[in-house]
């Protein structure tokens, strides 16, 4: 069974430096690629340099919502000059906030912001990685406006409802899904899923962020950290996320997770577990899909994909995207 973390984040700092311990242990679980989100001008160079050193690591280049305020006014410049240099890199992560940490920062500049970075994914074709909270309205009408995607625009951790799923497909949508789902109610989940067409599915861990609520003995913690505390281990599952079984209480806010709680990459068969559960498939059969999507998606022009990735996943064509 192969799998592909659609989207993560192995250059936070707070992992950073275990990186290549996490990939490799990842690669060992049969994670065979990593999509890792930049998300400021001073992470940009981290996630370029983990691709030149790890084949298995697609770079994404963006300035996500929450950093919009840092930027410097070259900003644009700047991450136009990383595709230059790095044809294999996608867009990502950018996108909308309207949750407690997003509504402190300027909605119209987000908007702007997150407008030109789609415009640089539609121009380079590749495709974006989006974070949306209590934002879809906003997010419906900006893809309206700028879209279609032929290349995919990936709604990553999706929590949003399953009315909005067929209007976000044809414009080129992809689902992706991570331990955050966990937090939101099976059956709201379940009928969500059911909404979203089979070759736009995908799956991510968020890594370091989203530990899946799963049982801490099914769950890999990130090597070298602290040990839990006894009172943890006795709860035997994910503490964070259930004290935010409620979708509303997620939304409202991510606090950070302590430093022993930290996400892994190789938690997606904790997701995959999930998520196939709720869709009635098996693991293999949903590890097949979502990983011949996430292929067929990260393939372009200067792609580190290659042609034995496309085979191995026998990649069928997608639905047509609304012209
Ligand atoms: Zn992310």
């Amino acid at each position: 069974m192969k799998l592909f973390d659609a989207h993560c984040h192995l250059q936070d700092p707070r992992i950073f430096s275990l990186a290549p311990r996490l990939i490799s242990s990842s690669l060992d679980s049969g994670i065979a690629h990593f999509a890792v989100n930049g998300v400021s001008e001073k992470d940009w160079h981290l996630v370029k340099q983990m691709s030149e050193s790890y084949p298995s690591v697609v770079p994404c280049f963006g300035v996500h919502p929450w950093f919009v305020p840092e930027r410097t006014a070259g900003w644009f410049t700047i991450l136009r000059q990383f595709f230059d240099s790095t044809p294999s890199a996608a867009v990502g992560e950018i996108g909308l906030d309207k949750g407690s940490r997003g509504k402190q920062i300027d909605f119209d500049v987000q908007v702007e912001v997150f407008k030109k970075q789609l415009e640089l994914a539609k121009e380079l074709r590749r495709p974006a990685s989006v974070h949306c909270v209590r934002a879809f309205g906003d997010l419906l009408d900006v893809m309206k406006a700028t879209g279609p995607f032929p290349d995919g625009v990936i709604l990553h951790s999706y929590l949003g409802s399953a009315e909005m799923v067929p209007e976000l497909a044809r414009l080129g949508a992809y689902f992706s899904f991570s331990g955050f789902l966990m937090s939101m109610k099976s059956q709201k989940a379940r009928k969500m899923l059911k909404a979203v067409p089979s070759d736009r599915i995908l799956l991510e861990t968020d890594a370091p962020d989203a530990l899946p609520n799963s049982k801490l003995g099914d769950l890999f913690l990130v090597e070298g950290d602290p040990s839990l505390t006894p009172e943890l281990q006795a709860l035997g599952e994910n503490p964070y996320l259930r004290a935010h079984s409620d979708l509303s209480e997620v939304e409202k806010e991510v606090p950070e997770l302590s430093k022993e709680m930290l996400n892994h990459p190789a938690n997606i068969h904790n997701v995959l577990a999930y998520v196939a559960s709720l869709l009635e498939m098996t693991e293999e059969e949903l590890a097949g899909i979502s990983y011949s999507n996430a292929i067929r998606l990260f393939t372009y022009e200067g792609s580190k994909i290659s042609q034995e990735d496309n085979a191995a996943a026998g990649t069928v064509p997608e639905q047509s995207v609304e012209g």
